[in-house]
């Protein structure tokens, strides 16, 4: 019963895609048929729709604008993992409501450790991983374990839908020619894209700005910025008056004028520090469904690499 060489009529691929369908129902995971997926960012939603076209049905647990670090996990995202064949996460600390979703879950296939647990992380080269000393002082801090915003970084998308390729063919072998495909042609399409931006912020290589939180590494280093430091003193705490100047101070010393800032955090505080060195402040999309208009991780790219360079255009870096 292979239903890619073997059905014969619609109607009868018709019949069994149901038969395949009340199964899965039943069990998480069919062996032809649609893959319950449910993934913590839109982001990861979008690479998995991408690389497991008509066989996954996905859903998110974040709606996009949500700060990452800080999400209260509700019961009925608890019975989505229930039925669910993979959950798709970030792994280390970024998602600390992540685990307790599993757990909630009650899904042995989802436990740690189990196939249907996605850690997207693995194969990612980590930025500002601390030594052991550091980890010790920064215990209980976000990004403990490294900095969590590896997706930022286009070609990191590519390594991420290489683990999702391999986790959909685990619970789904039927199906593995085809996501081995579709895992190819998005890779095509990422690094063909990312080439693309890259060139066109070329003009500004070196730039200096400042991030309000520290999301932006993989995505600065990607596209040839540089960052000189975060509106937030450390990762997910509130500004004072006396970072604001230190802000401010060093942004005049090494010439930044831009300040980039998430979807969710204060904007008013990021034009603040902006207006003091005649700069601007521009609202990134952090994740897919961050902004209006950014619908796919694709977009993503072109929203933040455009947003950016209308901004340094404005504020005259790079002439
Ligand atoms: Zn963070």
């Amino acid at each position: 019963m292979t239903c890619s060489s073997g059905c014969n009529g619609r109607l009868g691929a018709r019949r069994l895609l149901s038969f395949v369908a009340m199964v899965g129902a039943t069990f998480g995971a069919a062996a032809y048929g649609e893959v319950r997926v449910v993934t913590t960012t839109p982001a990861f939603a979008d690479i998995v729709r991408n690389v497991g076209g008509t066989h996954v049905s996905v859903e998110s647990v974040m709606r996009g604008p949500e700060d990452v670090h800080s999400v209260s996990p509700r019961p009925s995202q608890m019975m989505l993992l229930k039925r669910a064949a993979l959950f798709v996460h970030a792994g280390l600390d970024g998602e600390p409501w992540a685990p307790l979703l599993v757990k909630g879950a009650r899904n042995p296939n989802l436990l740690p450790g189990a196939t249907g647990n996605v850690d997207v992380s693995a194969g990612i080269v980590l930025k500002e991983v601390p030594s052991r000393a550091q980890m010790t002082r920064a215990l209980g801090d976000i990004h403990a374990f490294g900095n969590t915003h590896y997706a930022l970084d286009p070609l990191n998308g590519v390594i991420i839908a290489r683990t999702v390729a391999e986790a959909l063919k685990g619970v789904d072998a039927g199906n593995a020619g085809e996501y081995e495909s579709n895992c190819l042609q998005y890779e095509g399409r990422l690094r063909a894209m990312t080439a693309r931006l890259v060139e066109a912020m070329r003009p500004y290589a070196g730039a200096r700005v400042v991030t309000y939180h520290r999301s932006w590494p993989y995505f600065l280093d990607r596209f040839g910025l540089v960052s000189i430091g975060e509106v937030e003193p450390k990762p997910g705490i509130s500004p004072g008056p006396r970072h604001f100047s230190e802000c401010v101070e060093k942004m005049n010393a090494q010439n930044a004028r831009v300040v980039i800032v998430e979807a969710f955090n204060p904007l008013e505080n990021a034009e603040a520090v902006a207006s003091r060195v005649g700069g601007r402040a521009v609202v990134m999309a952090q994740d897919v469904k961050a902004l209006p208009g950014v619908d796919s991780y694709e977009s993503l790219f072109e929203h933040n690499v455009g947003k950016l360079i209308e901004a340094f255009k404005a504020v005259g870096t790079g002439e």
